[in-house]
C-alpha cells in the first residue's frame, strides 16, 4: 500500500479523508490543527482524536510525513546544510543561514533541475524528479531550527516554475491562517523566468519574486541560461512592466497596490558579464521596472571556463549601477566551506551511491 502523506493537504481534504473513512467532518479540521498549528510527528500523538480514528487513519495507509534530515554539515559561519530524504526515495538538500535577527531557510522544489544553468552544480546534475508539497514543506516542517525562521527562499535546488503545482500548493499551507499562518511577505520564490508560471504565480500568490537575471544581453544569456531560449529576458521584463509592484512608487498605496518585492539574481563572472557595458545594458533592462539588483559571488565549480571576480570589481560592478539609480546589493556568501552557496547545491553524489 502506498503511503499518503497528510502534511500538504487543506482542512477540506483532509475532511474529505475523515469523511470517506466513516468518520464526521470535523475530524478533518482536528487533523489540520494538530499538522499546522503543533506540528506532530506521528498520527499517535493527535491525541484528541479516538483509537479509532488513528488507528483507522494508519491501516489506511495515511502517515504525517515528517521525515527528519538524515545529515547535516555545519559552516564556519554558522550555516547549515540539511540532507532530508524525499517521498520517492532521493535526497535534497536545504540551507538554513541565520543572520542577527533573521534566519532564512533555502528550500528545493526538484531532485536536480533540467534547466541547465551553466554555473550551477544542480544543473550539472540533470533532472531527477520533482518534490511534492509535502516534500517541499517538510523541509521547514522538521527543520531543527524550525521555530526560528522569519524568511523562506525558493532558491535551492530545482525550477520552482517548473514544479508550479507542488510550489503554489506549499506557499498555501505556508501562508494560509489554517495553516502556519506566515506572511508572504516572508517568502521568495526565485525563478528563471519560465513563461507558463508567471500568471499563476502572480495572480495566486503575493510572495516576493527573484528573476535569475545573470547576463543582461540576451544571446550572451543564452549561453550560460538555456532556458532564455524558450522565454527570453526582454519578454519577462516587459511582462512584468505589467504588472503594479513595477509602478508602486508611481501609484499610492492606498489604490491597494501590492508590496510584493522584485529583485534580480545576478552572479558577477570575470570577463563575462562584469564591464561597465554589461552594467549599461543592466541599466537599460531595467529601465522603469521597480526593483532591487542583488550581485552574487560566483564559486568556481569543476570542468567550467567561468570563474568569479575580485571584491574591487564587484564593488565598481555595484557602484556603476547604484550612481545610475538602481538600487543594488553585493549578498553575503554563506556556507562556501560546506557547499552551500548559491550554485553548489547537488545531491547527484548521493543519488549515484543510493545512500546518504
Ligand atoms: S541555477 Fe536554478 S534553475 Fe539553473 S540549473 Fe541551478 S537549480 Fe536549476
Amino acid at each position: 500500500m502506498t503511503t499518503q502523506h497528510l502534511i500538504g493537504l487543506t482542512p477540506d481534504e483532509l475532511q474529505q479523508v475523515a469523511r470517506r473513512l466513516g468518520f464526521p467532518a470535523f475530524v478533518g479540521k482536528q487533523i489540520a490543527d494538530w499538522l499546522y498549528k503543533k506540528h506532530v510527528e506521528g498520527i499517535d500523538e493527535m491525541s484528541n482524536l479516538s483509537k479509532k480514528v488513528r488507528a483507522t487513519l494508519q491501516s489506511e495507509g495515511y502517515a504525517v510525513g515528517a521525515r527528519k534530515p538524515v545529515k547535516c554539515q555545519r559552516s564556519k559561519d554558522g550555516t547549515v546544510k540539511y540532507l532530508f530524504p524525499t517521498t520517492d526515495g532521493h535526497f535534497v538538500e536545504t540551507v538554513y543561514i541565520p543572520d542577527k535577527e533573521r534566519a532564512t531557510l533555502c528550500v528545493s522544489c526538484q531532485v536536480g533541475c533540467k534547466m541547465k544553468c551553466a554555473f550551477c552544480m544542480t544543473g550539472r546534475q540533470g533532472f531527477v524528479s520533482s518534490l511534492s508539497a509535502a516534500d517541499i514543506l517538510n523541509q521547514i516542517y522538521s527543520l531543527p531550527e524550525r521555530d526560528t525562521l522569519t524568511n523562506i527562499v525558493f532558491m535551492g535546488q530545482g525550477e520552482p516554475f517548473d514544479n508550479l503545482d507542488a510550489v503554489m500548493r506549499a506557499i498555501e499551507v505556508l501562508t494560509a491562517e489554517w495553516g502556519h499562518a506566515w506572511s508572504p511577505k516572508r517568502i521568495t520564490v526565485s525563478t528563471v523566468g519560465l513563461q507558463k508560471g508567471f500568471d499563476r504565480f502572480l495572480n495566486e500568490s503575493k510572495c516576493h519574486l527573484a528573476i535569475s537575471l545573470h547576463h543582461p544581453i540576451p544571446s550572451e544569456r543564452a549561453e550560460i541560461m538555456p532556458a532564455e531560449k524558450a522565454f527570453g529576458i526582454k519578454q519577462i521584463v516587459e511582462l512584468l512592466k505589467q504588472q503594479d509592484f513595477c509602478t508602486r512608487r508611481k501609484m499610492p498605496v492606498e489604490q491597494g497596490v501590492h508590496q510584493r518585492r522584485l529583485s534580480f539574481e545576478y552572479i558577477v563572472f570575470q570577463g563575462i558579464n562584469d564591464s561597465i557595458s554589461h552594467a549599461k545594458a543592466l541599466l537599460r533592462l531595467l529601465d522603469g521596472l521597480e526593483c532591487r539588483v542583488n550581485l552574487i559571488r560566483f564559486h568556481d565549480i569543476p570542468d567550467t571556463p567561468l570563474h568569479g571576480v575580485d571584491e574591487k570589481r564587484m564593488t565598481e560592478f555595484r557602484d556603476y549601477l547604484t550612481s545610475h539609480g538602481l538600487f543594488t546589493t553585493i549578498r553575503a556568501s554563506r556556507g562556501q566551506d560546506i557547499f552551500a552557496a548559491c550554485g553548489l547545491l547537488s545531491t547527484a553524489e548521493k543519488e549515484a551511491e543510493g545512500t546518504p
